[in-house]
């Protein structure tokens, strides 16, 4: 009979020692441990209070040194293509059209002083497949790929996540080839003519010795 009421005795002590940490924690939860910000020292260290964040309207910050999206400043970049050769997915597609010689100026210098010779009409990437590896950030001469702390860029279509960073529309690519086209088939022009005519201080070839009539050929047939 005394063990009857021995069990009865713990396992409400039981009950009663579970209810009062729940208890315990639920009037914690009216803390956030976000309140304290994940730059805290102490963000990791606190034990009570609710850890987790009502996303997207709460959102933990991202490190300043952290790599996420990509971003092309496509005004400073002079489409060498060296992101794209070491991009180790294969996940940067760069298309560009050399600068004819009076479209220089137009095509303008980046932001270190350094001429740009190339339009780029495209400069694809594609963060779907991107590993934020920075690899292309650390070959880019001018500093123009880099990561943003854009974090949170997810899309229900996967097309949404190739983004595209070209500096010229359909109808100037088109007119910016057939310039470039243009303007090397003239070049060609010039250069076989320059190589046709006969250079200064060359000299004359002189005019093969006319052929004898052929009656005096016969002349001197017959005499031998
Ligand atoms: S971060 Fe890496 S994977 Fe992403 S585009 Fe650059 S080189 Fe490619
Ligand atoms: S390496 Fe830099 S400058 Fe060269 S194509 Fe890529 S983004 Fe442009």
């Amino acid at each position: 009979m005394s063990e009857y009421f021995s069990n009865i005795k713990i396992g409400a002590t039981t009950i009663a020692t579970g209810m009062g940490i729940t208890l315990k924690h639920f009037f914690n939860a009216v803390k956030r441990k976000g309140d304290a910000g994940i730059d805290d020292a102490d963000y990791f260290r606190q034990v009570d209070g609710l850890c987790t964040l009502q996303y997207p309207k709460e959102v933990i910050p991202t490190p300043p040194h952290g790599r996420y999206r990509l971003y092309v400043n496509i005004d400073d970049c002079i489409g060498c293509a060296q992101c794209e050769r070491a991009c180790p997915v294969e996940c940067i597609t760069i298309e560009t059209i050399k600068t004819t010689s009076d479209d220089l100026a137009v095509c303008g210098k980046t932001s270190g002083g350094q001429q740009k010779r190339m339009w780029v009409p495209v400069f694809d990437i594609d963060t779907a497949k991107c590993m934020t590896c920075g690899i292309c950030v650390s070959v880019c001469p001018t500093d123009c790929i880099y990561h943003t702390l854009v974090a949170d860029f997810s899309e229900f279509n996967v097309k949404n996540m190739l983004y595209h960073f070209g500096n010229l529309s359909k109808f100037e690519t088109e007119a910016k080839k057939k310039k470039l086209a243009e303007q090397q088939a003239q070049a060609a022009k010039e250069k076989a003519a320059a190589g046709a005519a006969p250079k200064p201080g060359a000299p004359v070839a002189k005019p093969a010795p006319k052929a004898a009539p052929a009656s005096q050929q016969n002349e001197g047939q017959e005499s031998a």
